[in-house]
């Protein structure tokens, strides 16, 4: 009973602290840039009036609050199948793997939890415990992967000092990494950088997977946020499941989230999908995910779930979705031009935020530079340089471009 006693002080999130801190500070100029959710130029959270509408609709249409099955309702697994992998009908190495009985998908609690999923899953039937990720990449991704049991390992991705992808060191570090390990790509949207690669760029980080019989785990947590068109964001996806078919990867997994792009971030609506070599090893693992998930939290929740299918099985709502999300995207990169507009650029040069998409700059500003603006502006962001371009609008854009130019002049 003593041993109650002697549990240590675990360290505050970093993103929730700064919340925190934010929350005390008296100034009324104060910003904060921390959490990745979506504000408006009010600086407000928002409801999409696409997913409202589907609320009303379900409001007058539910009768019942029943479980949903362990991996979810088979309505929305072929729905987010059909949106992911077939690019709503228009992808043909995708509809092959739908069509054969390749794709096994569970509804997960949002991509946290697919990730987590996922990595249990990997732990008990990946021959590789390793799991390679970027360096840098959201933080949560190392806690999910080593709590479930992964061994994770950083491969090059970014230069902080030159502000860019450091492709050479990224495919380096790919070939030296041990074979059949996991390797984890973000899909669009690199969190944090905002940095993507290019078609040509994944073709030869996909051609070192097929080398090292690497197993490719994709997070696809910003689908839309790189064109404003979730259809456009899904290049790689695409592309590797031609690959699949062509029996040159064998098999892959796709995590992904509504949290963003349908602003569903507390309904916790995700999806697992695991691409199989077989219909009948399809049928194994769909058989292994729920035997993993139902001692875990047994089922995900339905009122998200039930959002996304009321809104793709209605061609309006469908459309009136696709614009919520080109809006929000259009306002974040209006304030990222805004924001590099107002930046001075004799000192510093600003040019990698344009080049970057999603919902963050990544400014390259350093430790010292984000402590003082914190202290001497109350601009809030974590110390790695990352600002959430959601937290920016009309009215604070201005002091936030000064205080930026104060603290690098
Ligand atoms: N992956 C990445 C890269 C993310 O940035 C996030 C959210 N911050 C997630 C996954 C998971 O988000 P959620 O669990 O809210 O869907």
């Amino acid at each position: 009973v003593a041993r109650w006693n002697e549990i240590p002080l675990a360290p505050p999130d970093k993103i929730l602290g700064i919340a925190e801190a934010f929350k005390e500070d008296s100034n009324p100029k104060k910003i904060n840039l921390g959490v990745g959710a979506y504000r408006n130029n009010e600086g407000k959270p928002i409801i999409f009036p696409s997913v409202k509408n589907a609320e009303r609709s379900l409001l007058e249409t539910e009768v019942e609050k029943e479980y949903t099955g362990i991996n979810g309702s088979k309505p929305f697994q072929s729905i987010v199948q059909n949106f992911i992998f077939n690019n709503s009908n228009k992808d043909a190495a995708g509809a092959k793997l739908i069509g054969g009985n390749r794709i096994v998908t569970a509804q997960t609690i949002s991509g946290t939890g697919s990730l987590r999923v996922i990595a249990d899953f990997l732990v008990r039937f990946n021959s590789a415990k390793k799991i390679y990720v970027p360096k840098p990449t959201w933080a949560n991704h190392i806690a999910v992967f080593t709590d479930a049991g992964l061994d994770a390992e950083f491969y090059a991705y970014y230069d902080n000092n030159a502000n860019d992808l450091d492709f050479a060191n990224l495919t380096k570090s790919l070939e030296d990494a041990d074979p059949e390990s996991v390797v984890l790509l973000h899909a669009c949207c690199h969190n944090p950088t905002g940095m993507d690669l290019t078609p040509e760029q994944w073709e030869v980080v996909l051609e070192i997977i097929q080398q090292k019989k690497l197993y490719p785990l994709i997070d696809m947590a910003y689908q839309g946020f790189a064109s404003g068109n979730p259809y456009k964001d899904i290049g790689l996806i695409r592309r590797i499941n031609q690959l699949v078919v062509e029996g040159k990867i064998p098999s892959y997994s796709l995590c992904q989230s509504f949290a963003k792009n349908m602003g569903l971030y507390g309904e916790r609506t995700g999806s697992i999908s695991i691409v199989t070599e077989s219909p009948e090893q399809s049928k194994a693992i769909d058989s292994q995910l729920k035997k993993l998930i139902r001692p875990m939290y047994s089922s995900p929740p339905i009122h998200g779930s039930k959002i996304v299918e009321t809104i793709f099985s209605n061609p309006e709502l469908l459309e009136s979705w696709l614009g919520d999300l080109d809006q929000v995207v259009g306002r974040l990169n209006t304030v990222r031009d805004k924001l590099y507009q107002k930046l001075d650029k004799t000192n510093y040069n600003w040019d990698h935020l344009t080049k970057q998409r999603g919902m963050f700059v990544y400014t390259g500003l350093s430790k010292e530079q984000m402590i003082a603006l914190r202290e001497k502006y109350s601009v809030y962001a974590t110390e790695d340089g990352r600002f959430s371009i959601s937290g920016i609008n009309d009215s604070n854009v201005d002091y936030l471009a000064n205080a930026i130019n104060e603290v690098v002049r």
